[in-house]
């Protein structure tokens, strides 16, 4: 579904991304882990559309999308710290990706409230967003990302501002619900944890490359080289 083939992005001259070759199949959950600056949250953008690479390439069932815009690349991405829209309602922000796809209004409605169900906030379709907790925000965001259907999600620290019990329901919340509705995941966390129980393959990064790529169980039992041992707590 999704292949970067030598993606790179410089930032003053320093690789953020350095020559990244990565492939995610159809119906595959990815979690991409690794220290803060290691260039998780530019790979999403690259792969979304929001950052254009120096060198490389993002292809999507074996397309080239260099000079293709972001809203024409069928992902979803959610972002960081959510940025939601404080001005409108539950079902504005939902309905957002919708509307730029010219979604009538009662197509707009109906998905609405199959979205809203979903994630777990039936009936909060008219609430407004600054009245939601932190994790009634996230599966908003969460509902926002999935509204057009995209064939690939990708999720930057989904849970990142939640409390741990939250974050250790949403998890398996998460993942049945991907399961359910058969979308591609490629998710970045912090959170070795998270990654681990929500994935199918494990991407470690540092410094912009990929330290080691395989199965929780994989790199949990044979951790590549010392820096993935060390991130994933090991003392030696
Ligand atoms: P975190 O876990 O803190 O979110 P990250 O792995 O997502 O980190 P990125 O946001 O991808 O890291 O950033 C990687 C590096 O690129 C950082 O050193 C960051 O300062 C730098 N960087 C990101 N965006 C820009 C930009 N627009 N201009 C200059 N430098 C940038
Ligand atoms: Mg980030």
């Amino acid at each position: 579904l999704l292949s970067l083939e030598g993606a790179t992005v410089r930032f003053g001259g320093r690789p953020v991304l350095d020559a990244v070759d990565l492939g995610v199949v159809e119906h595959e959950i990815v979690c991409v882990l690794g220290p803060s600056g290691s260039g998780k949250s530019t790979l999403l953008r690259a792969v979304a559309g929001l950052q254009p690479l120096d060198s490389g390439r993002v292809l999507l069932d074996g397309r080239d999308q260099s000079g293709v815009p972001a809203h024409k690349r069928g992902v979803g991405l959610m972002f960081q710290d959510h940025q939601l829209f404080p001005q409108r309602d539950v079902a504005g922000n939902v309905a957002f990706g919708l509307r730029m796809h010219g979604a009538s209004r009662q197509q707009q409605d109906a998905r609405v409230g199959e979205l809203l169900d979903l994630v777990g906030l039936p009936g909060a379709a008219r609430r407004a967003v600054a009245g939601l907790s932190g994790g009634e925000q996230q599966r908003v965001a969460l509902a926002r990302a999935l509204a057009p259907r995209p064939r690939l999600l990708m999720l930057d620290e989904p849970l990142g501002q939640l409390d741990r019990s939250l974050r250790e329901r949403l998890v398996v919340e998460l993942r049945e619900l991907f399961g359910v509705l058969g979308t591609t995941v490629l998710a970045v966390t912090h959170d070795q944890g998270e990654a681990f129980a929500l994935a199918d393959r494990v991407v470690v990064m540092r410094d912009g490359r990929i330290a080691q790529s395989g199965t929780p169980l994989e790199v949990w039992q044979h951790p590549a080289d010392e820096f993935v041992a060390r991130f994933l707590g090991f003392d030696n």
